[in-house]
């Protein structure tokens, strides 16, 4: 970049623009395990759409790339600069402008962290469903990677709660789409194609009670057909997570509370499904869960266990979100997020779990039944170097069985530079959508170079 350009950067009025040694190292990574950072050459940090618009006319006459970025708490590489260039950072928009509890909307910068939409909307008796577990990310980044998560089979992803959207295209033109239009391609395009400046979101009713059940199974494929069945009957559940023995130990010993039954009456637990149940309110709640309780018993559940108190469901929840970082005590690790049809999560565990077996490491898994997506982890005591290999072979046998299956190769994690040929491979014709887009709204080939369709 020359000194001209990071002079007419320094022109934009508000506009910040850090150089150097004042471009700190969270901004050459996300949260892709293992990867190598990319430093870009600048930082600037935006506080307002007409900042965003300014940079991008600029960068666009210049052919400057532009990586946007929001909390970087992604795992596929998709805001770490690959090309250089300028990375965009909206984290300080991050105004939540006004909630209409009527309409049950809430208009708001991108930069904005979802824990807080979702306190924001609880303050006003309203509900933001989706929740991809990381809530320290921004909601301009969750829309970006159509981020999902355990409720997702209910309550759907997070494009689906976009009414409209405020967009920066790379020359610099503001513009708005609506739901009635193709928001979906555009929104969830991980900053290939416009940069996000302003949002409307759907928020809906609160359910006025919810109780949280574990029901553990002596084998998984009893739990997994449990699941089915569950899903087949009128409960509707919000969660129903699958949970393996394997994660629940190993996550219980490393956090010092394991929260989940590791055996009922003597017999090891092999499987848990955590089930959230709703209903308008708590008598509800109550007879919903009576019912589901006289249901259960053709399950071949070990036992049922209520988490009905505010501190139990918290427990349970901490205990689950905790299986993720938990794999970081292990010397080394591999961990694939993929999705396949429901049915076919039985044949997909039991397969990665032979690799395991035959590769002389440990496969544990957990998954969002509903809509089939499961996170594994490899773990081993061979040094990284040692690993390295086997985890590569791992990462990519799953996968190849998951597109096998009829399944997502990308998932919840989205595409970034990590992805691209799994994006392919698994979707051929919504990447040649996306190549299409991609020449359309972006010919120069300056917004987030290198990710979703374009190799670094
Ligand atoms: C422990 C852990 C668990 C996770 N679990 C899940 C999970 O279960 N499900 C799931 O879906 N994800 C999960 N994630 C991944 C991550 O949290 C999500 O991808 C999240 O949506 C990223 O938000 P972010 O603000 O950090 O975005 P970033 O990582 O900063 O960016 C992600 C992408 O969005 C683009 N982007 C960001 N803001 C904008 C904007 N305003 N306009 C245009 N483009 C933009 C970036 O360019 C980049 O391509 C997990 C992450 C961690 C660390």
């Amino acid at each position: 970049m020359t000194n001209e350009t990071i002079s007419k950067l320094q022109q934009i009025p508000g506009l910040k623009v850090l150089l150097g040694e004042q471009i700190g190292a969270d901004y050459c990574h996300d949260e892709l395990p293992d990867a190598r950072p990319y430093a870009p050459e600048a930082v600037c940090e935006a506080e307002s759409t007409q900042q965003v618009s300014q940079l991008m006319k600029l960068c666009s006459e210049e052919g400057l790339s532009v990586t946007v970025r929001g909390a970087g708490t992604g795992r596929a590489g998709a805001s770490v600069p690959v090309k250089g260039g300028i990375v965009l950072s909206l984290k300080e928009m991050n105004k939540i402008i006004s909630v209409d509890e009527e309409a049950m909307t809430m208009t708001l910068q991108p930069g904005v962290l979802l824990q807080d939409v979702k306190a924001e909307a609880e303050s006003h008796g309203l509900y933001y469903p989706p929740d991809p577990g990381e809530k320290t990310a921004t909601i301009g980044g969750n829309v970006s990677t159509n981020a999902s998560g355990p409720c997702a089979g209910k309550y759907g992803r997070s494009c689906d709660y976009v009414l409209d959207a405020e967009l920066v295209l790379a020359d610099g033109t503001v513009t708005t789409l609506s739901a009635r239009e193709d928001l979906r391609q555009v929104l969830g395009s991980e900053g290939t194609l416009a940069v996000i400046t302003r949002l409307s979101l759907k928020l809906v009713k609160a359910p006025g009670a919810d109780v949280i059940l574990l029901l553990p199974f002596a084998d998984s494929d009893t739990a997994l057909a449990a699941a089915e069945k569950i899903a087949q009957a009128d409960f509707a559940p919000a969660v129903m997570e699958y949970m393996d023995g394997e994660i629940v130990e190993f996550s219980g010993k490393v956090t010092g509370n394991p929260v989940f039954p590791l055996e009922i009456d003597g017999c090891p637990v092999a499987a848990t499904l955590m089930l959230s149940l709703e209903a308008e309110d708590e008598d509800a709640v109550e007879e919903l869960m009576e019912q589901f309780a006289e249901y259960a018993e053709e399950l071949e559940c070990l036992d049922i266990l209520v988490g009905d108190s505010i501190s139990m469901k918290r427990e349970f929840w901490a205990a689950h979100d905790a299986f993720h970082n938990s794999m970081e005590s292990a010397v080394a690790q591999v961990e694939v997020n993929v999705s396949v049809p429901s049915l076919q999560l039985s044949a997909l565990i039991n397969y990665a779990k032979s690799l395991g077996e035959e590769g002389g490491y440990k496969v544990m898994a957990y998954s969002h039944v509903p809509c089939g997506g499961v996170h594994f982890h490899g773990v081993s005591d061979m040094s990284k170097d040692e690993f390295r290999d086997r985890a590569a072979a791992f990462a990519k046998a799953v996968r190849s069985k998951c597109l096998e299956l009829g399944g997502s190769a990308t998932a919840e994690y989205g595409v970034g530079y990590a992805n691209i040929d799994w994006f392919k491979s698994s979707d051929a014709e919504g990447y040649q959508q996306m190549l299409q887009a991609k020449a359309k709204l972006d010919p120069r080939g300056i917004l987030n170079p290198g990710k979703v369709v374009e190799q670094c």
